[in-house]
């Protein structure tokens, strides 16, 4: 994602025929609007709070027959429409919202799946993404592209991995409270708090809105083994879909139930464990088999459902997929909770292993990305 300012497209000529507006930019590129679709979105105060920049038109007022006469005025679009109104488009405007070059309503970079165990996730430096802007950008842009980031250089404070997270959003809270910490404990309500091995999964999968990123900052680390593990749940989703069909069909529309309980809480939610969005790419991973709480299945369909959910769930524990690092203090992982799958290897309990967690959810994230990014 360029974050220099790039050269801001110029309307170049524009013709209107067919109910449909053809707008000619200065480098030659085309795209193609509708003339209800632009009179619907005339900045003018008219039709547009100057402040908040919210709709005051009320859209169904406008005659869906609209028609447009256009021209080319200061370089930018002019559009007379048929309902006697006269709106002006600039050309930035106008690029950045043309479906025919790549609009699709969200804003964002594409999201890069990865399967090689060996690579590292990208490295940043805490101090440079808490002090500077064009430093968290790149650190944002990578969290979102390659779903996964190792922040280092963290001072020896237990609050300083939580101040990079506050840097982004408010902290979300959930039934383990803002901040917890990462420790083998005598009387866990978590396996997390365990020093057992943790397959990959993705953190509270029982709560309809699940945390969008998580944070582990390592503060204290001599214990032996414990290993942390990341799997691209995306890339691992990717490989179903091109492989088994059955089963993808399956973990993208039977829904799973997932359960937290304790003295406190008794959280459920239910979801396909591949969550697709309204395009058919995969929106989010729900997997985690040690909070999987008996299938809401008729018996009839369980053969088939437990044969796909288990070949989804080898493919996330191929080798060639997992990320291994042993964390060291001072260093941080960060990553989308509801792509990548998070785990690591036993523990032994005799030494000390302390990490330091929180979540921001995934909104806050990526409208800052947006923010620090925008052009228009
Ligand atoms: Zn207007």
């Amino acid at each position: 994602m360029p974050t220099t300012a790039a050269p801001r497209p110029v309307v170049h000529d524009a013709e209107s025929a067919d109910r449909v507006v053809t707008v000619t930019f200065d480098d030659g590129t085309r795209a193609r609007f509708h003339p209800v679709w632009l009179r619907e979105h005339c900045g003018c105060a008219a039709c547009r709070h100057p402040q908040t920049l919210e709709r005051t038109l009320d859209p169904l007022t406008v005659p869906l027959d609209l028609g447009a006469r256009v021209r080319v005025e200061r370089a930018r679009l002019v559009c007379e429409f048929s309902d006697g109104h006269t709106s002006a488009f600039d050309g930035a405007w106008l690029a950045a919202h043309a479906v025919d070059l790549g609009y699709d309503g969200l804003g964002l970079p594409p999201r890069r799946p990865w399967s090689s165990g060996a690579t590292d996730p990208p490295r940043h430096r805490w101090g440079a993404v808490v002090d500077d802007d064009g430093a968290l950008t790149a650190w944002l842009t990578d969290l979102w592209t390659h779903g996964a980031t190792l922040v280092e250089d963290i001072p020896d404070d237990p609050d300083a991995g939580v101040r990079l997270a506050r840097r982004v959003s408010p902290l979300r809270p959930t039934n383990f409270g803002e901040t917890w910490d990462v420790v083998a404990l005598d009387d866990p309500n978590n396996v997390a708090f365990t020093p057992i091995e943790l397959d990959t999964h993705n953190d509270l999968p029982y709560f309809e809105y699940a945390p969008g990123v998580q944070f582990l900052h390592c503060l204290r680390f001599d214990a032996r083994g414990g290993e942390s593990v990341l799997v691209d749940g995306l890339a691992a989703a990717h490989t179903l879909r091109d492989t088994d069909a059955e089963a993808w069909e399956l973990l993208t529309s039977v829904p799973v139930a997932y359960r937290f309980v304790d003295g406190a809480d008794d959280l459920r939610w239910t979801t396909p464990v591949i969550v697709l969005d309204h395009a058919g790419e995969v929106h989010e991973i729900r997997h985690h088999l040690a909070l999987a709480a008996p299938p809401a299945l008729p018996v009839e369909r369980l053969d088939a459902f437990y044969r796909a959910w288990r070949t989804f769930a080898a493919l996330l524990r191929q080798p060639d997929r997992r990320w291994h690092h042993r964390l060291r203090p001072g260093e941080m992982i960060a990553w989308m909770n509801r792509r990548v799958l998070h785990g690591r290897r036993a523990f032994d309990s005799g030494g000390e292993r302390r990490l330091r967690g929180c979540y921001v959810d995934v909104d806050e994230v990526l409208s800052r990305l947006r923010v620090l990014t925008r052009t228009v």
